[in-house]
C-alpha cells in the first residue's frame, strides 16, 4: 500500500473503533509502522472532533526519537506506546489503543480475562487461552520509561489491558491486516470483558472452558477471521 492508501485505511479503523464502542470520544490512536524508525499515527488537529470524525488528514508521519512541526496537528501523549512497543517488537506493524468502558471495569474489579466461552468466538477464546496479561498501572503513557513497563507486560501476546486504562492490541504482518487484525482482537477482549461481567452480574463466576474443548476448537484462518470480518464491520458501521 502507497502512503495515503495507509493513512486511508488508519482513518477507516479509527472510525470503526468508534462505531464499535472501543473508544467514546476523543481518547485512542491507532498506528502503523513506516519502516524501522517512523510510523503513521493518529494525531489531533485544530478542529479535532473525536474518532468517529477521523480523516486520512489527522494521521501524520511521525520519527519515533522527534517531535516534526505537523502544521497544527499534535502527536497523541501516549505517542511512546507505539513507539516503545515497536522498538521492542521489530515484527509489529500495527498498535492500537482504545478505553473500552467494559475492560475498564473488568481490570478495575480484577475480574481475569478468561476462555469462558469456545465455539461463541473462537479468535477471542484462542486470545484469552493464550493468555491476556494486565499491566497494573492506570498512568496516562507519555514517557518511554512508563511506555517500556507497559511493553514488558505485553511481552510477546498481542494484548495487553491497562488496569483503569483500558488496552493496547498489536499485530504484525502486512499493514492493511494487521489494522484490521490489532483491531479486531480489541473488539474480541471487549466482548469478553462484557461477557465476563455479565457472568458476575447473573451471580455467576467465570470459569474457563475445558482443555479439551479449547483443543477442539479450530482455527479458521485469516481469510475469515480478519478479512471477513473487517468487510462485515465496514458495512455494518457504514464508516
Ligand atoms: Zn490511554
Amino acid at each position: 500500500m502507497d502512503p495515503e492508501e495507509l493513512r486511508e485505511a488508519v482513518a477507516t479503523a479509527c472510525r470503526v473503533m468508534a462505531e464499535t464502542g472501543l473508544v467514546e470520544h476523543v481518547l485512542g490512536h491507532i498506528s502503523v509502522r513506516l519502516g524501522t524508525d517512523r510510523l503513521l499515527v493518529r494525531c489531533r488537529g485544530p478542529l479535532e472532533a473525536g474518532l468517529a470524525y477521523t480523516t486520512a488528514d489527522d494521521i501524520r508521519a511521525v520519527p519515533f526519537d522527534e517531535r516534526p512541526d505537523l502544521g497544527g496537528w499534535s502527536v497523541p501523549n501516549e505517542l511512546p506506546i507505539h513507539t516503545e512497543v515497536m522498538r521492542r517488537r521489530p515484527e509489529v506493524t500495527a498498535v492500537v489503543h482504545a478505553h473500552p468502558p467494559a475492560v475498564v471495569t473488568a481490570s478495575v474489579v480484577g475480574a481475569p480475562l478468561l476462555p469462558i466461552y469456545g465455539a461463541y468466538d473462537i479468535p477471542g477464546a484462542l486470545l484469552a487461552a493464550g493468555g491476556i496479561p494486565t499491566w497494573k498501572r492506570s498512568a496516562l503513557i507519555r514517557t518511554a520509561q512508563l511506555a517500556g513497563e507497559m511493553a514488558d507486560a505485553l511481552g510477546s501476546r498481542p494484548v495487553v489491558v491497562l488496569r483503569g486504562h483500558g488496552l493496547v492490541s498489536v499485530a504484525d504482518g502486512p499493514p492493511d491486516t494487521a489494522i484490521a487484525r490489532a483491531v479486531l482482537q480489541a473488539i474480541a477482549v471487549d466482548r469478553l470483558a462484557r461477557t465476563t461481567l455479565t457472568v458476575l452480574q447473573a451471580g455467576g463466576t467465570p470459569e474457563r472452558i475445558s482443555y479439551a474443548d479449547l483443543a477442539e476448537l479450530p482455527d479458521l484462518g485469516g481469510g475469515f477471521n480478519v478479512e471477513t470480518m473487517w468487510r462485515h464491520l465496514l458495512r455494518r458501521t457504514n464508516v
